[in-house]
C-alpha cells in the first residue's frame, strides 16, 4: 500500500475544499466486517479536474458521484487503497457504500472480545493514516471538515465519538455535528463500556472502560477526574481559549498501541491505566501526565493542526512540555522528576542513535515514514527544548505567542514559521537563529564541570558545529553532599566560571535538569558522584546524575561494574520511588544484561536481588517502596524456590498483597527459569481469565525454556494470523533469553532472514513494534551485530523493518564497545 506523499498531499489540498462527512455505520458483533455508508461534500478549485479518495474496504457496493453511479470497473479498479474521481464539479457530493473489515492490530476499527465475559468492544484509531481502514476519506491533516455520524449497534452498547452521542432509539445513535476535524483524529468507541460521568465548569466529562474493569474504573475515577478538572482549569488560564470540542470523554480501550490518542472530545487510552492491581503513586503520576498530555493536544494538534507530518513536533513536543509543566503546577505528582528519569533517558538514546533526526522539519516525504519519528526526540527532546525556550524568552512572551498562534489558526493548520512569527510578534528576538540551532540539528551537547580550589568552570562541547545556547543552573556540593552554591548560568561557546568558597567535592552542570545535554565531570573522575549521589537533597539533581551515569555507560565512558556499584549504593537512600525503580531496572536489564560479560550476569543479578530484598525488609507495609522493591526482586531473582513461595502465599512480607499482576510477574519469571510448565500457565490463566491474563500467559509461554515453546512462539512472530498485536508484542518480549543460547541461538539468523517478510502481512505500529521487541539484543555478541549490519544493508528492506533493525543494533553496538573497553574481568 503506497503511503501518501507530501507532494500528493499538497496537490490535493490546493485542489479540494472538504466541507462535510456524513458517515452511517452498521456494527454487528459477529462476522469480520461492518457496513459503512459515507457521503462527502467537497469543492474543487478547477472543475473538470480529477483526484483520488483513500479507501481500504473489504468490498465496495456502490459509488455515486454527483448523482451518477460509477462503473463497476472503476470501483473494481481501486488499487492500493485509492479510488480515482474524475470530472469533478465546483461542488461535489460523493456517496460510497462499502463493507469494511474489523482489525486486530489496534488501527482502523479494532474489535476486541473480552476473555473475561465474551463481550465485544470496538474503537476506531485513525492515526496516522488508518482512517481509510474504517471510513473512506481524503486522508491528510490539512483537509479538515465537520462530521456527522450515525451508528447502528446492539441495544445494550454505549457509543462515544468526537461529537456528543445521543441514543435516538435502542441500538441507534446519532452524534452531534463536529467542528472541523482532521481525518487522523476522527474516532468512534462502541460496546458495553462501563462509564463514570460528571460535569466540570460546563464541560461534560466521562470515563469509560470495559465492563470487566468496572470496579477498577470506579476505584480509580476520583483521582483521574480530579486531575482532569485541574488540568482543564489550568489550560483555560494558560491558553486564553476555552476547550473547544464540547464534551470531554476519556475511553480506556483494549489492545491500544500508543499510550493514548488525542481524538477531540473522545481521547482513547490504553486500558492498562485502569489499574486492576496495586499501583504506585509514581504510576498514577505517569497516568496523570498522559491525561494532561492528551488534553494539551485539544489545543496543540486538534484546534491548530500541523499542515504535514514533518511538523509533528508542533503536536508532540508541546503536549509533552505542557503536560509535565501543568502536572507539576497543579498536582502533587513529581512530574519533572519523572520526566527526567523516564522520558529523557528514552530521548537521549534516540538522539544518539543512527536514526536520530532534528526535532522540527524532519523531512517526512510520506506519511508512513513520519510514524517512525514518533520517538523520544519528538517527545522528550522537543519538550526539553521548549523548556529551554521558555527560559530563554521568558514565560510572558512564550505564552503570549502561543495565545496568538491559537487565535490566528483556530480550526486550521499551521507550520513552524507561523509559530515563530507569533512568538516574534509577542516580543521574542532572533528566534530564527535559535530555531536553527535547536530544532534543525541533531545530537546532544556535553556540559562538563571542572573544579579548582576557587572556582567551577563549565564548558559546552558539541558533536557538530552547531551553537545551541543553554540556560541552566550549576550547583556545587561539599564532601558531605551539602549545597555550597547554586547559580543560573547562560552557556554558549565560551566556558563560564563561577567563584566558590570552601572545598567543593562535586559540581553539577544543569542541576535543575532544565536543558538537553550530556553531563560530565572534569577528568572523568566518578568517585565524587559515587560518594554524593545518595546524599544530594534535590531529586532533580539526582536525576541529572542518574542520566549522566546511564549515558556514560552507553558511551563506554564508565565501567558498567562501577556504575552498578554506584546505583546499588544510591538506591537504599533514594526517596523518590520512580527514581529507585528506574535505577534497579537499568541495573537488571543493562548492567546485568548486555553490559555484563556472560559469566558476570548471574552474580550481578544476585547482588541486585539482594539489594531489593534489603529494600523490602526496610519498607513500610503496603507502601510504594515495598511494591517497587517486590517487583525489582522478582525481576532479578534467579532462584525458583523463594519465587514459588510467594506464589503459594508463603514468606510474603506483611502488607504486600500478591494480587493478580504480581502473581503474573512471578509466573513469567518462574516460567523463564524453567520452574513452571505450560499446564501451570494454563492453570494460572484459568484463575485470571481476562485480557491482561491472556497477555501475561502469552508472555510466560514464549519464555518457557523448551524447544517446543520457542518453536510455537516463533511461528506466532513470523506467520500471518489475526492474533491481536498485543499478543505478538508479549511473545516478542519473552522470546530471546541470554541464559539459554542453546534454545534461541538458532533463531538469531532466522530473525534477520524472516522478519523482513512480515512487512507483507503487518503494517504500522504492529510491524515496527514486533521487530524491535523481538530484536535479539540479549546476547550482545559481535556475531549478532554482524548479522544485523548485513541485514540493514540489504536492498529492498521495508523502511519500518529497517528502522527497527537500526534501533535494535545501536544498543548492541554500544554494549559490545563497552565490553571491549572494560573487558570481562569482574570487579571485586
Ligand atoms: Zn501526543
Amino acid at each position: 500500500m503506497p503511503s501518501l506523499t507530501r507532494i500528493e498531499a499538497a496537490g490535493r489540498a490546493s485542489l479540494l475544499t472538504v466541507h462535510h462527512y456524513r458517515i452511517a455505520l452498521d456494527l454487528p458483533t459477529t462476522g469480520p466486517e461492518f457496513g459503512c455508508d459515507t457521503t462527502i461534500r467537497f469543492g474543487c478549485a478547477t472543475p473538470g479536474d480529477s483526484t483520488f479518495l483513500d479507501v481500504q474496504a473489504a468490498g465496495i457496493d456502490s459509488v455515486v458521484l454527483n448523482g451518477v453511479e460509477l462503473a463497476v470497473e472503476t470501483v473494481a479498479g481501486v488499487v492500493d487503497g485509492r479510488l480515482r474521481l474524475s470530472d469533478l464539479r465546483a461542488d461535489n457530493e460523493l456517496r460510497i457504500t462499502a463493507r469494511m473489515a474489523y482489525s486486530s492490530d489496534g488501527e482502523g476499527m479494532h474489535r476486541h472480545v473480552d476473555p473475561a465475559d465474551g463481550l465485544v468492544y470496538l474503537y476506531a484509531m485513525s492515526f496516522l493514516d488508518a482512517g481509510p481502514r474504517w471510513f473512506p476519506c481524503f486522508d491528510q491533516p490539512d483537509l479538515k471538515a465537520g462530521y456527522d455520524l450515525e451508528v447502528r449497534c446492539p441495544a445494550e452498547w454505549t457509543v462515544l465519538g468526537n461529537g456528543a452521542a445521543t441514543e435516538v432509539e435502542p441500538g441507534f445513535w446519532r452524534l452531534a455535528t463536529t467542528r472541523p476535524l482532521s481525518t487522523y483524529f476522527v474516532t468512534l468507541v462502541a460496546g458495553p463500556y462501563h462509564s463514570v460521568r460528571t460535569v466540570h465548569d460546563g464541560v461534560p466529562l466521562g470515563l469509560h472502560a470495559r465492563a470487566s474493569l468496572a470496579a477498577a474504573l470506579d476505584a480509580e475515577a476520583a483521582d483521574m477526574l480530579e486531575v482532569t478538572r485541574r488540568f482543564l482549569d489550568r489550560y483555560h488560564d494558560l491558553f486564553g481559549i476555552r476547550y473547544p470540542f464540547g464534551e470531554y470523554h476519556q475511553a480506556f480501550v483494549p489492545d491500544f498501541n500508543a499510550g493514548a490518542m488525542e481524538n477531540p472530545g473522545c481521547v482513547t487510552f490504553r486500558d492498562q491505566y485502569v489499574f486492576r492491581s496495586a499501583a504506585t503513586s509514581g504510576e498514577r503520576g505517569v497516568r496523570a501526565a498522559t491525561i494532561a498530555h492528551e488534553m494539551a493536544h485539544m489545543w496543540f494538534g486538534d484546534l491548530v493542526t500541523m499542515r504535514w507530518w514533518d511538523d509533528l513536533w508542533l503536536n508532540e513536543s508541546f503536549a509533552e512540555y505542557l503536560a509535565y509543566r501543568v502536572c507539576s503546577e497543579v498536582t502533587d505528582y513529581p512530574a519533572w522528576t519523572d520526566f527526567g528519569i523516564q522520558r529523557k533517558s528514552w530521548g537521549h538514546v534516540a538522539d544518539q542513535s543512527p536514526s536520530t533526526h532534528p526535532v522540527a522539519g524532519n523531512g517526512s516525504d510520506d506519511a508512513a515514514s513520519a510514524l517512525a519519528d514518533f520517538d523520544g526526540i519528538s517527545y522528550a527532546k522537543g519538550a526539553s527544548v521548549l523548556k529551554q525556550l521558555a527560559a530563554h524568552v521568558g514565560d510572558d512572551v512564550f505564552l503570549g505567542g502561543l495565545r496568538s498562534y491559537f487565535q490566528r489558526h483556530s480550526f486550521g493548520n499551521a507550520e513552524l514559521a507561523d509559530l515563530i512569527r507569533a512568538w516574534t510578534d509577542a516580543g521574542a528576538v532572533d528566534l530564527d537563529n535559535w530555531a536553527v540551532q535547536w530544532l534543525r540539528t541533531t545530537g546532544l551537547d556535553t556540559l562538563t564541570a571542572q573544579l579548582t580550589d576557587t572556582e567551577v568552570t563549565v564548558t559546552r562541547t558539541s558533536p557538530d558545529d552547531s551553537h545551541r545556547p543553554h540556560t541552566v543552573r550549576v550547583a556545587a556540593y561539599d564532601g558531605a553532599g551539602a549545597l555550597i552554591t547554586e547559580r543560573p548560568v547562560a552557556l554558549d561557546g565560551i566556558p563560564v566560571s563561577m567563584p566558590v568558597s570552601g572545598p567543593v567535592r562535586l559540581a553539577v552542570p544543569d542541576s535543575a535538569d532544565d536543558t538537553w545535554a550530556k553531563i560530565r565531570f572534569g577528568g572523568g573522575d566518578w568517585a565524587p558522584v559515587a560518594e554524593l549521589l545518595p546524599r544530594i537533597a534535590n531529586p532533580l539533581t539526582r536525576v541529572v546524575l542518574h542520566n549522566s551515569i546511564r549515558d556514560a555507560v552507553r558511551d563506554a565512558d564508565l565501567d558498567p561494574a562501577a556504575a552498578l556499584d554506584m546505583l546499588l549504593d544510591a538506591v537504599p537512600a533514594e526517596t523518590v520511588q520512580p527514581v529507585a525503580t528506574a535505577a534497579l531496572q537499568f541495573a537488571t536489564e543493562q548492567l546485568a544484561g548486555p553490559y555484563a560479560p556472560p559469566a558476570e550476569r548471574a552474580p550481578r543479578r544476585a547482588r541486585i536481588a539482594g539489594v531489593a530484598r534489603g529494600l523490602l525488609a526496610g519498607a513500610a507495609a503496603g507502601s510504594d517502596a515495598q511494591l517497587g522493591a517486590a517487583r525489582a526482586w522478582i525481576r532479578a531473582c534467579d532462584a525458583g524456590e523463594p519465587l514459588r513461595h510467594w506464589l503459594d502465599g508463603q514468606d510474603v512480607p506483611a502488607g504486600l498483597v500478591i494480587d493478580a499482576e504480581l502473581r503474573w510477574s512471578l509466573v513469567i519469571r518462574l516460567a523463564a527459569l524453567g520452574e513452571l510448565s505450560g499446564a501451570d500457565i494454563d492453570a494460572e490463566l484459568d484463575r485470571d481469565k481476562c485480557t491482561s491474563g491472556v497477555l501475561h500467559a502469552t508472555r510466560a509461554r514464549a519464555g518457557l525454556p523448551t524447544a517446543g515453546a520457542k518453536a510455537a512462539a516463533w511461528r506466532m512472530l513470523v506467520e500471518p494470523s489475526d492474533v491481536p498485536a498485543y499478543e505478538l508484542y508479549a511473545t516478542a518480549a519473552g522470546f530471546f533469553d541470554a541464559r539459554r543460547p542453546d534454545l534461541t541461538d538458532p533463531y538469531v539468523a532466522r530473525f534477520f532472514d524472516e522478519m523482513p517478510a512480515t512487512a507483507r502481512h503487518r503494517h504500522g505500529w504492529a510491524l515496527a513494534h514486533v521487530v524491535l521487541a523481538a530484536f535479539p539484543s540479549a546476547a550482545a555478541s559481535p556475531d549478532v551485530l554482524t548479522l544485523a549490519d548485513v541485514a540493514i544493508a540489504r536492498p529492498g528492506l521495508d523502511p519500518a523493518v529497517r528502522r527497527s533493525f537500526v534501533d535494535g543494533a545501536d544498543p548492541l553496538r554500544r554494549a559490545i564497545a563497552s565490553l571491549n573497553r572494560y573487558g570481562g574481568v569482574p570487579k571485586p
